[in-house]
């Protein structure tokens, strides 16, 4: 009897290349899947194999460990194949740029993809990143960030999604404070059209980019009102929060997009601090539901997806 393959195992690009062989045994069909490197951690599958089989669409969404320097081989080897399309997590989102027929306006802005649609054998490239980080900001604090004033941590991929939307839902103010504080700079460089409005609060600029230094952190947070984590500090357990409970104060809510089922260091910190917050899920959660109403045209089960995680 042929052993049934299940989604729990991970394909490669020897496996990609070698497809119809590969995934002969698969069922329903795999047309979907996340590339990374790592990616056996990804919750995208439990995710998006819950809404295929509640909406009763016959294909499986699988994991794919493709490392950095495969990209460029594995996507055209995709666009001959039947699939829908797929995600990308690290480390390719900014790669992929340079590899696929065309980008939509989200892509673009934010120079990351994180979903592929594959249509008539083009790759066209988007991100659901920022729209999910919007959504998640309004689930977990019934705020809009229209009305924010943000500070943001971090100036890569992540960063620049959450920044972007920030800019575009003409938010209060932005703060972007990084490791490399050049990187921080440039970003608010780039969204500086976005901030030249009227609405300045104080003696604070409506558009500020900050050395990650305690002095200058610790004088932010009194002008802020949500915080989000769009580094990696804390995806290992045994890092420290990447803001001290020391220097965050009750009035800030804070939003982690490192996703977790435990307490992560920043959220631990927040709620030390008597702050509200909320981890990477729910933006996990709404980027995927938007990815998958850009694969099938139809409106994502959100219960039953969220249910999944
Ligand atoms: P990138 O590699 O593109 O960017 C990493 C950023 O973190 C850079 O700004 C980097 O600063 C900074 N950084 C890295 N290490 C440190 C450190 N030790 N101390 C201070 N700053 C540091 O990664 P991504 O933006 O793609 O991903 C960042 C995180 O976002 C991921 O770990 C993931 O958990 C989360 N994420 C969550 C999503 C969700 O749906 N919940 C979706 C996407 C990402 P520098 O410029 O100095 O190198």
């Amino acid at each position: 009897m042929k052993k049934k393959r299940t989604t729990t195992e991970r394909y490669t690009l020897a496996d990609l290349e070698n497809w119809r062989e590969a995934a002969r045994d698969a069922q329903p069909p795999i047309r979907l899947g996340v590339f990374g490197d790592p990616v056996s951690h990804s919750l995208s599958p439990q995710m998006q194999n819950a809404a295929l089989k509640h909406c009763k669409i016959d294909v499986q969404y699988a994991r794919f460990h493709i490392r950095a320097n495969e990209l460029r081989s594995a996507l055209p080897v995709l666009a001959g194949l039947d699939f829908v399309g797929v995600n990308l997590t690290v480390p390719h989102k900014i790669a992929a740029v340079n590899h696929i027929d065309d980008i939509d306006e989200s892509a673009r802005r934010v120079g990351a993809v994180n979903t592929i649609k594959i249509d008539d054998g083009k790759l066209r490239g988007s991100n659901t990143d920022g729209r999910g980080f919007s959504r998640a900001i309004r689930e977990e604090f019934s705020v809009d960030l229209r009305d924010m004033r943000v500070m943001v941590l971090g100036a890569g991929g992540a960063a620049r999604a959450v920044a972007m939307q920030c800019a575009k839902e003409s938010c209060e103010r932005l703060v972007i404070v990084n490791r490399t504080f050049e990187k921080a700079k440039e970003l608010a460089t780039e969204l500086q059209d976005f901030f030249t409005g009227p609405k300045v609060f104080g003696p604070v600029p409506r558009l500020q980019a900050v050395p990650w230094e305690e002095a200058s952190i610790r004088f932010q947070i009194g002008n802020v009102d949500l915080i989000v984590n769009a580094t990696p500090v804390g995806l290992n357990r045994a890092d420290a929060s990447p803001i001290p409970a020391r220097l965050l104060a009750p009035h800030v809510m804070i939003y982690d997009t490192i996703y977790s089922d435990k307490r992560t260091p920043f959220v631990a910190a927040a709620i030390e601090a008597g702050a509200r917050a909320a981890n990477g899920l729910s933006m996990l959660l709404h980027q995927g539901a938007l990815a998958f109403e850009i694969w099938f045209e139809r409106e994502a089960p959100l219960d039953v997806m969220r249910e999944a995680l």
